[in-house]
């Protein structure tokens, strides 16, 4: 079963790919973070797309499809879960005939929708293990003991260049420009189911597990 989650920077994808993951066995394929990746290892393509990635802009269409084409060819058991990509209707139709010349489906696109003045506070107060993964925030989930991961005990705490207020405007801007006409286009396609991102992150893994159970 392969997937895509959609919605707006600080929707909670990223958290809920992870439950997927663990819970199902799935794999994720978030171009953020393999961006970022790109751009931690210095690599030309790294330097190129920082600047683009800390105003809050979309990376260029083939950027992102190579990205994706590369994973895709590893294949995974227990499907894909697609986090922050497609961001644009290019990359949906690149994505498209990416999974069928494999042989794939997707099963199901669940939007989570979320409105704009929690996700800027969600995403400033952000931060991240830069060892496993996790994520706090500085209010509301902070970690128990102050610059140490609670879940593997790293002191690696990182806040991303992107999540500050200009930029998350920037990002909500692009998202709404460009991302969101996938809406429709998801919608035509039988595919698209809509849940509320607001709601307790335990709230909101049950509502797509229950979706997924019926995709
Ligand atoms: P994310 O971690 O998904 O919020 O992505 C962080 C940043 O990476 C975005 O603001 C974009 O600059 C870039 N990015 C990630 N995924 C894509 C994509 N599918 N298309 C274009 N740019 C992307």
């Amino acid at each position: 079963m392969n997937i895509i989650l959609l919605g707006p920077p600080g929707a909670g994808k990223g958290t809920q790919a992870r439950r997927l993951m663990d819970k199902r066995g799935m794999v994720q394929l978030s171009t953020g973070d393999m961006l970022r990746e790109a751009r931690s290892s210095g690599s030309a393509m790294g330097k190129r797309v920082a600047e683009v990635m800390d105003r809050g802009a979309l990376v260029t269409d083939d950027i992102v499809i190579g990205l994706i084409e590369e994973k895709l060819a590893g294949g995974a058991p227990g499907g894909f879960i697609f986090d922050g990509f497609p961001r644009t209707l290019a990359q949906a139709d690149a994505l498209e005939g990416l999974t069928e010349r494999m042989g794939q489906e997707l099963s199901a696109v669940i939007e989570m929708q979320v409105d704009d003045e929690a996700l800027i506070e969600r995403v400033t107060g952000r931060f991240t293990c830069g060892n496993c993964g996790a994520v706090y925030h500085e209010r509301t989930h902070p970690t128990a003991v102050e610059g140490v991961c609670d879940a593997c005990g790293s002191g690696d705490l990182r806040k991303r260049a992107d999540d500050n207020a200009d930029s998350m405007r920037q990002r909500l801007m692009e998202y709404y420009k460009k991302t969101s006409p996938l809406l429709g286009y998801y919608h035509a396609k039988g595919l698209l189911r809509s849940i509320d991102g607001l709601a307790a992150m335990d709230v909101v893994e049950r509502a797509i597990a229950e979706l997924l159970d019926r995709a």
